[in-house]
C-alpha cells in the first residue's frame, strides 16, 4: 500500500506521518494492523523528523485493552440502547434541574470536528458553556494572556522564526524531551547560526544542560523576572518607542519598578547570571521566547505569559521574523479545541459571550437556546460534580481521575454524579470506572478528521485501518445524541460536512474582527477534504502589520505584579513539581504499548537534591513517601544535582491500572490561577521520608 499522510497523536508540534499499513485495509487482527512508520518530509513542522515517540507509533496500533463494544454498567450493549440512555438521561436532568446541571469534559486528544459538535450541542442546543477540557490543564494560562494582550487568543509566531532568531529563550520548558522535534529544529539554529540560547527552568533538564545560559530560578519567580528585565531594557534606553506609541495601550501605572539586585534575590539566581542574560537579550533583537507548561501550569500563569509578552511589545520583537512571544501547547489539539470553542470561558471561533457574540452564534447555529455566560472551568466542573450540582457528565478521551489535581475531589465526583459516560478507546481507566455508560471511541490511525498545532497549522489526521469492533467517532455519538434530545442541525454524514461548517463559522460576520478566519475552506468539496495539505491560518505573523484585533487596533501591555507564594507548612516543606519523561505519554495507553519506549524509564523516580536527600534521610536507588496535603505515594529515589534544593521531581504518567505506586496524580492541589483556572501543578508544598 502507498503511505497515508497523516499527523502524530502526541505532542503539539504536529508532526507530519507517513504511515503505511502493513495488512489489508480492513484488517482488524493485531498483526494485520502493523504499520511503518516515517516522517513526512514534505510536512512544515517537522519536515521528516519524527522523535521516539512518533518512530515508535506502529507499535502501539494494536488491539490490546480496546474498548470494542458499548456497555451500560457491566454489561455489551448495543449502540440504539446506549446513546437512548444518554439522551434520555441528560434530557432528565436538564428538564428537572435546568442546562447548568449537566457538563461535558473534552480533550486535546480529540479531532477538530468532534470539539465542534460537542461544543456545539452544549452551548448552543442544551444551553450551557459547562464544556471544558483538560486543555485547561495544559495552555489555559497562554490563551487569557493572548485575550488580553492582543484582544484574541493568537499565538504570534511560526517555527520558521526559530530558524532566524538570533536568541532562543525557552521559559519553564524540557524542549529536547517534550518537544523533541522543536528541539531539533533549535539545534540546528544554533549549530548554523550561532543561535544563542537562554532556558528558564528550576530544574536543569537536558534542555538546560545544553543552554548558553541556564537560570534556575526559584519555582513562580518569572514575573519577578520578566519585569526586572523590562525594567532594565527601560532603564538602558532600549524600549521601542514607535511600536509603543503606535501600536501598544500601556495604561497608566503600568511600569514595573524591580531593581535588578532584587530580581536576583527574588528568583534566587546570581547576579552575574542575571546580568549574562539582560545583555544577552538588549544584544539580540531577534528574539523569541518560547514557554510551556512552567508557566501556564501556575497560580500565576496567566501574568507569567503576559509579563512574557509585555517584554516583546515594549521592545517591538513581535510581528516581526525571528521575534515573538511563542506558547507551546502541549497536547496534539488543544489549538483545534481553541478554535471552536471547547473552553468553557469562549463561546465558539475566538468569540466571547457578549450579546453581539451570543446572538452570531445562535443565528449561525440556527440553535434554540444558548448559554448566558461563561461556564465552568475543569476544576470548578468537579467541584460542581462533587457538591451535587451536576447531574450527568459526558467526559471523552481524557483520564480525570488520574490527570486533575487533588484526585479525592475527582473520584468524590465522579462518585456522586448520578450519571457519568465515558468516551474512550481503552477499556480500563481510572474514570471509566465511575461510569454507567462506557462508549468505544476510535483511536489514532481509525480516526478521521483535523487537528491544529502550536504555529496554527491545521493538519489532517487520516485513516488507515478500520474502526474495529462497534467502535466510532467522537462526532458521530455527540450527533446521534444530540439528535435523539429533538435537535435538528446534527445530521452530519462525514467529518468533511462538520469541517466546512466550522470553517463558515469563523467566517459568519466576522468582516475582519478576528484573525481566526478560514472561511474560504467552508465550501470544499469532499475530495478537497480528503486532500487537504497543512495550512497556517492567520499566515506566517499575524501581527506583522502591526494592527491587533482590538476595537482601537493596538495590542495591550498588561500592568503584572510578582506575587510570592507563601512558603510551605513545616510539614510540608519542599515544592513539588511535576512533568513527563521523554518516551512517554500521559497515562501510557498507547506509548506503554512499545518495549522500547519503556526502556528509558522503565519506573517512576523521585528526583531530589544530595543535601535535601540527607536532610529527609532518604538515599539514591531506595524507596521514599513523597506526601503533600491532597495524598502520598511511594517513589524510587534518584539522588541528582539537577534539582534545586528544596524542590523534588516526579513524572505524571503512571496511573492505577498500571501501578500501585509511583503515582505522581495523588499529590498536587486545588490550588489555581484566578484568570485562566489552570491549577499550579508544578510548586505543591510537598515533603519526602525513607519507605
Ligand atoms: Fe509526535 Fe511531538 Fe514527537 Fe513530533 S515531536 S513525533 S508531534 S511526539
Amino acid at each position: 500500500m502507498s503511505p497515508v499522510k497523516t499527523t502524530c497523536p502526541y505532542c503539539g508540534v504536529g508532526c507530519g506521518v507517513l504511515a503505511t499499513p502493513a495488512g489489508t485495509p480492513n484488517a482488524t487482527t493485531d498483526a494485520a494492523r502493523a504499520a511503518t512508520i516515517a516522517g513526512d518530509p514534505d510536512h512544515p513542522a517537522n519536515r521528516g523528523k519524527l522523535c521516539s515517540k512518533g518512530t515508535h507509533l506502529g507499535e502501539t496500533i494494536g488491539l490490546e485493552g480496546r474498548l470494542l463494544q458499548p456497555m451500560i454498567g457491566a454489561k455489551i450493549a448495543e449502540w440504539p440502547a446506549a446513546l437512548d440512555l444518554v439522551a434520555r438521561r441528560f434530557a432528565a436532568a436538564i428538564a428537572e434541574h435546568g442546562p447548568d446541571s449537566v457538563a461535558f469534559y473534552a480533550s486535546g486528544q480529540m479531532l477538530t470536528e468532534d470539539y465542534y459538535v460537542a461544543n456545539k450541542l452544549m452551548k448552543g442546543f442544551i444551553g450551557t458553556a459547562n464544556i471544558d477540557t483538560n486543555s485547561r490543564l495544559c495552555m489555559a494560562s497562554a490563551v487569557a494572556a493572548h485575550v488580553r494582550a492582543f484582544g484574541e487568543d493568537i499565538v504570534p509566531c511560526s517555527y520558521d522564526d526559530l530558524d532566524t532568531a538570533e536568541l532562543i529563550i525557552l521559559v519553564g520548558s524540557n524542549t529536547a524531551w517534550c518537544h523533541p522535534v522543536i528541539w531539533q529544529r533549535i539545534e540546528a539554529a544554533r549549530a548554523a547560526r550561532g543561535t544563542k540560547l537562554v532556558v528558564i527552568d528550576p530544574r536543569a533538564t537536558e534542555t538546560a544542560r545544553a543552554a548558553d545560559l541556564h537560570l534556575a530560578i526559584a519555582p513562580d519567580t518569572d514575573v519577578a523576572l520578566f519585569n526586572g528585565l523590562l525594567t532594565e531594557a527601560k532603564a538602558r534606553w532600549r524600549l521601542d518607542g514607535r511600536a509603543l506609541a503606535e501600536r501598544v495601550t500601556v495604561p497608566d501605572g503600568f511600569w514595573p519598578a524591580i531593581a535588578v539586585a532584587d530580581v536576583a534575590a527574588t528568583c534566587e539566581i546570581s547576579a552575574d547570571d542575571l546580568q549574562a542574560f539582560v545583555d544577552l537579550f538588549l544584544d539580540n533583537p531577534r528574539t523569541v521566547t518560547l514557554f510551556s507548561q512552567g508557566v501556564n501550569q501556575s497560580t500565576s500563569g496567566t501574568d507569567k505569559a503576559n509579563a512574557i509578552i509585555n517584554l516583546h511589545l515594549a521592545t517591538g520583537r513581535i510581528g516581526k521574523p525571528g521575534a515573538g512571544p511563542f506558547s507551546i501547547t502541549g497536547q496534539p489539539n488543544a489549538m483545534g479545541g481553541r478554535e471552536v470553542g471547547g473552553l468553557a470561558s469562549m463561546l465558539a471561533v475566538h468569540m466571547g459571550f457578549s450579546p453581539e457574540e451570543r446572538d452570531r452564534a445562535q443565528r449561525f447555529w440556527q440553535s434554540p437556546t444558548m448559554c448566558a455566560g461563561p461556564g465552568l472551568k475543569a476544576v470548578e466542573m468537579f467541584e460542581a460534580m462533587a457538591s451535587g450540582k451536576i447531574k450527568a457528565v459526558w467526559i471523552m478521551a481524557t483520564n480525570p481521575v488520574v490527570s486533575m489535581p487533588d484526585r479525592a475531589l475527582a473520584r468524590k465526583a465522579l462518585a456522586i454524579c448520578p450519571f457519568v459516560v465515558v468516551s474512550d478507546c481503552i477499556a480500563a481507566t481510572d474514570t471509566g470506572f465511575y461510569a454507567q455508560v462506557r462508549l468505544p471511541a476510535l483511536a489514532w490511525g481509525e480516526k478521521d478528521g483535523t487537528v491544529t498545532n502550536s504555529e496554527r497549522r491545521v493538519s489532517r489526521q487520516r485513516r488507515f485501518m478500520a474502526p474495529p469492533g462497534e467502535a466510532r467517532a467522537d462526532w458521530w455519538a455527540v450527533a446521534a445524541v444530540a439528535q435523539r434530545m429533538g435537535f435538528a442541525g446534527f445530521d452530519y454524514p462525514d467529518a468533511a460536512s462538520i469541517f466546512r461548517e466550522f470553517a463558515a463559522q469563523t467566517g459568519f460576520e466576522n468582516n475582519g474582527t478576528r484573525v481566526l478566519d478560514i472561511s474560504d475552506r467552508a465550501t470544499i468539496t469532499d475530495g478537497e477534504y480528503a486532500a487537504m495539505a497543512p495550512f497556517q491560518w492567520g499566515g506566517a505573523s499575524p501581527f506583522a502589520t502591526g494592527a491587533y484585533p482590538t476595537p482601537d487596533g493596538k495590542a495591550r501591555m498588561v500592568a503584572v505584579r510578582y506575587q510570592p507564594r507563601a512558603d510551605g507548612s513545616r510539614d510540608f516543606p519542599l515544592r513539588l513539581n511535576t512533568g513527563r519523561y521523554r518516551d512517554q505519554w500521559h497515562t501510557m495507553t498507547r506509548t506503554g504499548l512499545s518495549p522500547k519506549l519503556s526502556q528509558h524509564r522503565p519506573e517512576p523516580l523521585v528526583e531530589v537534591h544530595s543535601d535535601n536527600a540527607r536532610r529527609h534521610g532518604v538515599v539514591d536507588g531506595g524507596l521514599a513517601r513523597v506526601a503533600t496535603e491532597q495524598g502520598s505515594s511511594i517513589f524510587r529515589v534518584a539522588v541528582t544535582p539537577d534539582q534545586r534544593l528544596r524542590d523534588l521531581f516526579v513524572p505524571i504518567h503512571w496511573t492505577d491500572q498500571t501501578s500501585s505506586e509511583g503515582r505522581a496524580g495523588r499529590l498536587p492541589g486545588r490550588d489555581r490561577d484566578p484568570l485562566s483556572g489552570q491549577p499550579g501543578f508544578k510548586n505543591t508544598p510537598a515533603t519526602i521520608a525513607p519507605y
